[in-house]
């Protein structure tokens, strides 16, 4: 009898999910890694299957969770993937721990994270991204009563809010850069998927009442020690507002670094796959927002697709390639909508920070010649973050583009980067729990 084929999947966001629970229940042998405690990434962040159904897309959560513990994937939580020291092994670690996972078939989910633009004030205490406020505020940040203006590009913006007010925030307004000339198409093109449509039009009604203002930035956050007011403009005008939160992000940027790390293909900023997310490097597949920013649905087919074909079952793969062809367009049209606009080249002053790791001022970037300069004389991107949170920030500022990835992708243990390859793959598995 010839061994199950090998699935490794990295991330546990509906992405990572559907693909290991698809490739389990098709037989081959998989382990689904992430760094975090629970299965679920971004939307889900923090859900258990329990309770989730009163929360947006809970049911689906629930679904997906029960599939996977029964589907026999291992889940290995709090594992972070962090180099490929040879072909088909992965070096991971956990508390501390490193070790070698080998593969026969990888996929690649490791979703998305916030685009943060520097503008005087955006480090200062109470600036938070709009999802990375959201997930503050379901770990327990008191939010009930407090001033919060949401601002930046995107449809989490509108679905930060909701949530948000639900939880007894009082929302000051919502700020989205792009003009209404580049939102009213992108809400003609939902006719194609009802489904969003009704979600986008449920978040404006429980955002009613507060303003949402197209084609308005924030220009400014003000306070001393902590965040007071910031104050917003459309360009022409311009008006202060009094909060004690800024929830602000522009759009998201994928994660690319495990695929770029791998010699995967990137095309126009997103991993390149063919029809069943199969990138430019045999054998490695991969889905959701590293192959263009769409949201759960996208995240969810294209996982499937890439499960099914790491167990060989192309004919069921192509199956749902109308659907995903559907959604692909969707991001497509995401990314035009919330492109971000010149004007906030220019948001940020001399003395305004852009690499929070090492303290680097817009001013001392602008005299260098190139991103490598700027990294070597004043270690752009070379702090804790490598450059997660500068570089897109750098990239859209200067026209710089991301320096190639090297190993470690996060911060590791020296002992974890000396396990020789292949030393020890003595992970204890364990089976897919809810968190
Ligand atoms: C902060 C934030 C909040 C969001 N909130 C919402 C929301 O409320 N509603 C909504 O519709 N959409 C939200 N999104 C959009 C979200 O990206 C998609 O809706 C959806 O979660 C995408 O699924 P995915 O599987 O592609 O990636 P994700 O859900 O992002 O999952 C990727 C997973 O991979 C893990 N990972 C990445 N690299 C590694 C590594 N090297 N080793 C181990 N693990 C790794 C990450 O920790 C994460 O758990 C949010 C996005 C962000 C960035």
């Amino acid at each position: 009898m010839t061994a199950p084929v090998r699935v490794v999947v990295v991330g546990g966001g509906p992405g990572g999910m559907a693909a290991a629970v698809v490739a389990a229940e098709n037989g081959c042998d998989v382990r689904l890694l992430d760094e975090n405690l629970g299965p679920g990434g971004q939307i889900w962040r923090g859900y258990n299957a329990e309770a989730a159904s009163s929360s947006p897309h809970g049911r689906e959560f629930a679904k997906w969770v029960r599939r996977l513990e029964a589907s026999g994937a291992a889940w290995e939580p709090e594992t972070s993937v962090i180099d490929s020291p040879a072909p088909g092994i992965l070096r991971v670690e956990r508390a501390g721990r490193g070790w070698d996972v080998p593969w026969d078939r990888l996929v690649i989910a490791t979703g998305a994270r916030e685009r943060f633009l520097p503008f005087p004030g955006w480090t200062l205490p109470g600036v938070m991204g709009v999802g990375g406020l959201q997930a503050m505020a379901k770990s327990g940040l008191p939010i009930a009563g407090k001033r919060v203006v949401v601002s930046g590009s995107g449809p989490l913006l509108l679905a930060v809010a909701a949530a948000l007010k639900r939880k007894g925030a009082k929302i000051e307004g919502i700020f989205e850069q792009a003009p209404w000339s580049r939102l009213a198409p992108f809400a003609v093109s939902l006719v194609a998927l009802p489904g969003k449509l009704v979600e986008g039009a449920q978040y404006r009604w429980q955002t009613r009442g507060v303003a949402y203002k197209s084609g308005w930035w924030v220009k400014r956050g003000l306070g001393q020690s902590r965040l007071e007011a910031v104050v917003v403009s459309d360009g022409k005008d311009q008006r202060e507002i009094l909060c004690d939160y800024l929830a602000c992000a522009f759009h998201l940027v994928p994660n690319l670094e495990l695929a770029q790390l791998l010699g995967c293909r990137i095309d126009a900023g997103f991993v390149a796959v063919n029809a069943v997310q199969e990138t430019s490097v045999t054998g490695v597949y991969c889905v959701g927002e590293p192959t263009g920013i769409g949201g759960l649905d996208k995240a969810l087919v294209e996982g499937e697709i890439a499960g099914l074909a790491a167990a060989g079952h192309l004919g069921k793969a192509a199956e749902l390639l109308p659907l995903r062809q559907k959604l692909r367009r969707f991001a497509q049209h995401l990314d035009r909508a919330f492109a971000s606009r010149p004007e906030l080249r220019a948001l940020a002053a001399a003395e305004t920070i852009v690499c929070r790791c090492e303290d680097v001022t817009y001013g001392e970037l602008a005299e260098c010649a190139s991103g490598r300069a700027a990294r070597l004389h004043m270690r752009c991107g070379m702090g804790p973050c490598q450059g997660r949170i500068c570089g897109p920030a750098t990239e859209f500022l200067f026209g710089w583009s991301a320096a190639s990835t090297r190993p470690p992708l996060f911060p590791a243990r020296l002992g974890t980067l000396a396990v020789a390859p292949r030393e020890a793959d003595s992970n204890p598995r364990e089976v897919a729990s809810t968190p």
